[in-house]
């Protein structure tokens, strides 16, 4: 039984309550590799099941997200909260949520927010990580990028996570799936948890 800072129920996003107790896991497992990354920050909830477990061993992790939202999150599209339309911008804004997010859970020392697309932010990133959680983009083009991106980055014996993987095509999108099929394949990591959509793989060598 995780104690989380704040009313994870309160907070808006994807990540239901088993998966983000199994990435709370993870990340504590992690304690001492490097810091931990997530890509697909959204509002935050599954950065603060993250956050809350690297803030309990002195560590960090960084979120990343353009903040504007994925297709699904469009207007006319299944996920699209009107709430979180930015007038001015014409487009969707998360980041303010964030905010109010890691503020009233306490997270702010630890969790980092990078704002701006992940294959640019993959241009200039050198630090190992302990763990790397794919949340973003679902298109074939976005997943294979954080797959081939960011999880050369994972430290040996550090977790690779990836969410919304959906062996049967009838239930989600394929993309997820793919890279943690990818993953597998590659023979670097090795399959050790699998609750709901959420695969945790650990890095063997
Ligand atoms: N982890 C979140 C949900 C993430 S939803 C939770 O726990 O609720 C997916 C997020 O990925 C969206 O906020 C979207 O803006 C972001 N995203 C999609 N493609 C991206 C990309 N290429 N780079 C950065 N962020 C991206
Ligand atoms: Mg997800």
């Amino acid at each position: 039984m995780i104690t989380l800072p704040v009313d994870i129920e309160m907070i808006k996003g994807f990540m239901a309550a088993e998966e983000g107790a199994a990435l709370y896991q993870a990340a504590l497992s992690v304690a001492g590799l490097g810091p931990c990354l997530e890509i697909g920050t959204y509002c935050g909830k599954s950065a603060v099941y993250l956050g809350t477990a690297c803030r309990e061993v002195g560590g960090l992790l960084f979120t990343i997200d353009h903040h504007r939202g994925s297709e699904e999150n469009q207007p006319g599209w299944e996920y699209h909260d009107r709430d979180l339309w930015d007038e001015s911008a014409g487009a969707l804004d998360t980041l303010p949520v964030l905010r109010r997010t890691l503020r009233s859970a306490g997270l702010e020392e630890t969790v980092i927010p990078i704002v701006g697309r992940s294959a640019i932010v993959a241009r200039v990133w050198a630090q190992p990580l302990g763990l790397v959680f794919i949340d973003g983009g679902h298109t074939f083009e976005a997943a294979e990028a954080d797959y081939r991106l960011w999880s050369p980055h994972v430290a040996i014996g550090g977790v690779l996570a990836i969410h919304d993987v959906f062996p049967d095509p009838a239930t989600g999108g394929r993309p997820p799936f793919e890279i943690y099929q990818m993953a597998l394949a590659s023979g670097l990591f090795k399959e050790e948890e699998a609750v709901s959509s959420l695969r945790i793989l650990r890095r063997q060598h």
